[in-house]
């Protein structure tokens, strides 16, 4: 008799929308269909073709921690998320790859008519509402300029409409919403893109079944780039 299988499934932990789907062309290089869709399913343990993996659907930000604590075996995160993960959780995540999906770029955004240049020189101070603390911070503690930092969970693009803050620093790709908002990018901070993370204790003890899905993702992403 063989043994019970007691193995949970490989769980790869991915976030609804854009990196969601531009993951499938991935899963699908790596011979993995996903048998529902999130958008239209409540379900947050989604099936995939394959039995012995299963994806879960979390917050773009709780991605790395459902990875660092094993919850799932495997991610897909923004390097946006990864840094100010990482401020807080130093070490712990394998990041193997740069899969070069879900671009955009990390920019300082302030209101139409707003003299950003004025306003930003060594000793100045201003204020800036953001999701991404870290990289704000830093940025601009190399300019040597002094910030309050505002922290926002969504919808930055209000804060310097309504007089909460100079400056935004947030994520463009088209830039529509900022021009939806009257907004303009004054400065760009970072490209990003989303990397594969892993945890390091799945990478030893479940190889077998995790290399070749991120030896598959990252002949796809090379041949799609
Ligand atoms: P939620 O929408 O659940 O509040 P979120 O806004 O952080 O979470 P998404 O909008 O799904 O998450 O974005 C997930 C990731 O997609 C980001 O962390 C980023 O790496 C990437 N991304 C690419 N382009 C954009 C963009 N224009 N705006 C936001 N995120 C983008
Ligand atoms: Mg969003």
């Amino acid at each position: 008799m063989s043994p019970a299988r007691i193995d949970k499934p490989l769980t790869l932990a991915l976030s609804k929308g854009r990196i969601f789907d531009e993951t499938l062309p991935l899963l699908e290089a790596a011979g993995i269909r996903v048998t529902e869709n999130p958008e239209t399913s409540r379900k947050l343990i989604l099936p995939t073709d394959s039995p012995d993996l299963q994806i879960i659907i979390v917050r773009a930000s709780d991605v790395p921690t459902y990875v660092q604590y094993g919850a799932a075996d495997f991610g897909i995160a923004g390097k946006d998320v990864l840094y100010e993960h990482m401020a807080q959780h130093p070490g712990g995540l394998y990041q193997p790859i740069d899969l070069n999906i879900a671009r955009c770029r990390l920019c300082v955004a302030v209101r139409e008519g707003f003299d950003y240049d004025a306003a930003v020189h060594q000793g100045s101070r201003l204020r800036i509402a953001t999701k991404y603390v870290r990289a704000a911070r830093e940025h601009f503690a190399a300019k040597g300029v002094h910030v309050d930092l505002i922290k926002l969970y969504g919808s930055m693009e209000l804060a310097p409409l309504v007089g909460l803050a100079d400056a935004i620093v947030d994520l463009v790709s088209s830039g529509g919403t900022l021009r939806a908002n009257h907004l303009v990018e004054v400065e760009e901070i970072r490209e990003i893109s989303s990397r594969l993370i892993v945890n390091q204790a799945a990478l030893k003890m479940r190889s077998a079944r995790l290399q070749p899905i991120i030896d598959a993702f990252g002949r796809a992403s090379d041949s799609m780039t």
